[in-house]
């Protein structure tokens, strides 16, 4: 298999240096592909062909409409190349190829509805109270964007930076996780099978502290979009403050779940487990702080209990496993550190905090597990732990429960459980976070914006802000 992995300049082309990374699937180790490890003058490299391409101006010079016709031909390549896609991704990222496949049908939304708002979103004229003046707001294109993405949502993470950049104009270099290559090389060659004129899309490979950093750094790139980790999101804004670029940053979660005993019981336990565990908890918006009214506390959590020690694990064709492993051993680790530096703090160990046996030893696998006994300030309430972990805390009406969902540093998304409309309505509004469903769970749309509140991040992805990330807002004032 060639190693010609990362897409500079219209051009498959290898490390500079030759170097090379192995991809093992999380499941079971299995050797997934060999793709280059790019170096830090590749991304250089990937800068510079942005750069020229944009400052050719041929893409910026193609009316917004046809621009979004281009995203629209994507999302009927994707459609049809769909089984590629998704199994692509389920060998990288050990999901199951059933959530794979979802992703694909997000990933081309996130294509269409980006490709039907290109064209709206020409300017608007300015009423400046002077017949003698016209006043007039564009929108053009920011420039070379560095997209940087995380392994959880390889290719999903990618499109919501790729498809607005390339809808406002703009030209980009991709950087996705080093663990997660493959989609994001097949995007690539959508790209090019359709016609983007070259040094539009770039790709490059690599650790982020090599082949990242300069998407933060380098003068020639004018944004740049993050998604991924807290310290990573901090290290990239410092870098990116010296060129003063813009950033956008999607960063990490602590998910407040609220449960009111007036709650639909059966649904919330439902959504409890899936908003925890689903891909492992490697979730940004995972529902890991469930937190449930005192009358009904003892009843949620055990039943809590009993349904997650029922999850069965398994591999990412096996159609009867209800979750996957963990990304890597590395990350195993941590969450089990995570797990035990809680229950070192006082938190009670209700299920899980093991690796999995048999078959599953294979892979990283770490069952779900639920501590509750959690106080205020443990680690395990504070920080994020990025695999299946929940916490119940439990309260006693709406002001505490308000208190206990803002207690954190993050602001990323929530729930709230009640058949009371009002009350649900009310907590909803006082809760700081980006997204908050009612009587549901994860869910989102690609016309509403997505982002966090606090330290979960700066901007919004997804929606008419989604795009207008992508802009600069031009005023020109003609006085005629
Ligand atoms: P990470 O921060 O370790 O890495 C994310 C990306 O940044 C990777 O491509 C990595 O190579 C790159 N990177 C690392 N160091 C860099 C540097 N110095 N300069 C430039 N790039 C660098 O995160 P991860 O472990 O891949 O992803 C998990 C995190 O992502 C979690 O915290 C999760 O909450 C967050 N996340 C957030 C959202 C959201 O929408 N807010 C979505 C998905 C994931």
């Amino acid at each position: 298999m060639s190693t010609a992995t990362l897409f500079i300049d219209g051009t498959w082309v290898a490390a500079s240096d030759g170097g090379t990374r192995e991809i093992h699937c999380p499941a079971d180790g299995t050797l997934v592909g060999t793709v280059s490890e790019g170096t830090a003058d590749d991304a250089v490299a990937a800068i510079a062909a942005a750069r020229s391409a944009f400052d050719r101006g041929e893409w910026a010079a193609v009316p917004a409409p046809e621009r979004g016709d281009f995203l629209l031909k994507v999302a009927a390549r994707l459609q049809e190349r769909k089984a590629e896609f998704a199994r692509a991704e389920t060998l990288d990222t050990g999901k199951r190829l059933v959530e794979s496949e979802i992703d694909m049908d997000d990933i081309i939304g996130c294509f269409t509805y980006f490709g039907k708002l290109a064209g709206q979103n020409q300017g608007r004229l300015v009423d400046p109270g002077n017949a003698a003046v016209v006043s007039r707001i564009e929108y053009e294109p920011v420039g070379v964007c560095g997209l940087i993405s995380p392994w959880n949502y390889p290719l999903l993470q990618s499109a919501w930076k790729i498809a607005p950049a390339l809808a406002a104009g703009c030209t980009f270099v991709l950087k996705p996780s080093e663990l997660t290559p493959h989609t994001c090389m097949l995007m690539m060659d959508v790209l090019d099978e359709l016609g983007l004129p070259k040094g539009v899309a770039n790709l490059v490979l690599g650790a982020g502290a090599t082949v990242g950093a300069p998407l933060s750094e380098h003068v020639d790139v004018d944004l740049v979009s993050f998604t991924g980790g807290l310290e990573t999101g901090k290290r990239i804004a410092a870098a990116a403050s010296a060129t003063v670029k813009k950033v956008a940053l999607e960063l990490g979660g602590k998910n407040p779940n609220i449960v009111f005993a007036d709650a639909d019981f059966d649904a919330a336990l439902d959504n409890a487990l899936n908003a925890a565990f689903v891909h492992s908890g490697q979730v940004c918006s995972a529902g890991a702080r469930l937190i449930v009214e005192e009358s009904i506390a003892e009843r949620f959590t055990d039943e809590l209990v009993r349904r997650a020690q029922l999850i069965r694990l398994g591999g990412p064709f096996d159609e009867d496993a209800e979750t996957g492993p963990l990304i890597s051993a590395a990350h195993r680790d941590k969450v089990t550190a995570y797990v035990q530096k809680g229950v070192a703090e006082g938190a009670r160990l209700r299920c899980g905090g093991t690796w999995g046996t048999g078959d599953l030893e294979q892979g990283f696998y770490y069952t779900p597990t639920v501590l509750d006994q959690v106080e205020r300030g443990m680690s395990v309430v504070v920080d994020e732990a990025f695999g299946p972990v929940v916490t119940v805390e439990t309260f006693t009406g709406e002001e505490e429960a308000v208190a206990i969902g803002n207690d954190t540093h993050y602001g990323l998304a929530g729930a709230v459980w009640s058949q009371d409309a009002g009350k649900s309505q009310r907590v909803a509004r006082r809760l700081r976070h980006g997204t908050i469903w009612i009587n549901d769970f994860h869910p989102y749309l690609p016309q509403a914006e997505w982002g966090g509140f606090g330290q979960s991040g700066v901007g919004r992805e997804l929606g008419p802000t989604g795009l207008s990330e992508y802009q600069e807002a031009k005023h020109i004032y003609h006085n005629i």
